[in-house]
């Protein structure tokens, strides 16, 4: 099979949390499950999955609060350690304390059971993705709440329906600006790095190699979403319509531009 130019991340969509790592929480059930609620990026494995002939996607298996494949291995290099959510969070959305403190081996355990493997299957997929094409666009999927959490920098509540982030080696200006042509022709606010900036790609090749592309795409919750309760609106196959058609008109677009440096 031809493989795609692109590779689409998802790393926050699943509320899955193993069996084997459920002892390390401090909440009961309903707690949990609200935390769930609250930072799941709910449904994005269905808004961005695309057909395997355009984009290869990369879904991490497990919930953000097992580990968040997103952050740096490194707690030094990673800002929101200093809230307590670093890799493996310590706490909850609203500061609260989320896990019993780490035992020796807890921390190396969680890292090499989920986080690890993620990141080989998305360092592989831009391998290939390389080799076949010479050059890669990784898109990072998410969604983002209505209103800020307290933990987030940005508390404006008055937020966008897309948010675009980059990266300053990864994001070259005309894939900012095809991305947001592409999607203010399907929604009304498009904004870029806010609420959220920022796009991953693989340490790898992280600011080493100017091929590997990435743009960050968040849609907001409330469009698609009941945000209290976790239930689809009546709308969703029409903003999942919206997503898809805008993810897939970009891939082509970047793929047909042969010498868009
Ligand atoms: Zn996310």
């Amino acid at each position: 099979m031809k493989i795609p130019f692109s590779v689409i991340h998802i790393p926050h969509s699943s509320i899955i949390i193993p069996v084997s790592v459920r002892g390390q929480y401090l909440l009961d059930l309903h707690e949990l499950e609200h935390a769930i609620l609250l930072m799941t990026d709910w449904y994005t494995d269905e808004l961005f999955t695309m057909p395997q002939e355009i984009a290869t996607t990369v879904r991490f298996p497990v919930s953000r609060l097992v580990v968040d494949p997103e952050r740096f291995l490194d707690d030094s290099k990673e800002p929101m350690a200093a809230k307590g959510m670093g890799i493996i969070y310590a706490k909850t959305s609203d500061g609260k304390p989320l896990r019993r403190p780490m035992r020796p081996g807890d921390r190396s355990e969680l890292i090499s059971a989920y986080y690890i493997p993620h990141q080989e299957q998305l360092s592989r997929a831009v391998r290939e993705v390389l080799s076949a094409h010479g050059r890669c666009l990784i898109i990072d999927a998410h969604s983002f709440p209505s209103l800020p959490f307290p933990y987030e920098p940005e508390q404006q509540a008055d937020r966008p329906e897309i948010c675009i982030g980059t990266d300053d080696f990864h994001t070259p200006s005309w894939l900012v600006d095809c991305t947001v042509e592409r999607f203010r022709a399907h929604f009304h606010s498009v904004e870029i790095n806010l609420p959220f900036g920022g796009s991953l790609v693989p340490a790898e090749y992280l600011r080493k190699d100017r091929r590997v592309h990435s743009i960050m795409v968040e849609v907001n919750r409330s469009l698609y979403m009941d945000e209290q309760t976790g239930a689809k609106l009546s709308n969703f196959a029409q903003v999942l319509a919206e997503v898809q058609s805008s993810v897939a008109q970009l891939i082509d677009v970047v793929a047909h531009s042969e010498d868009a440096e």
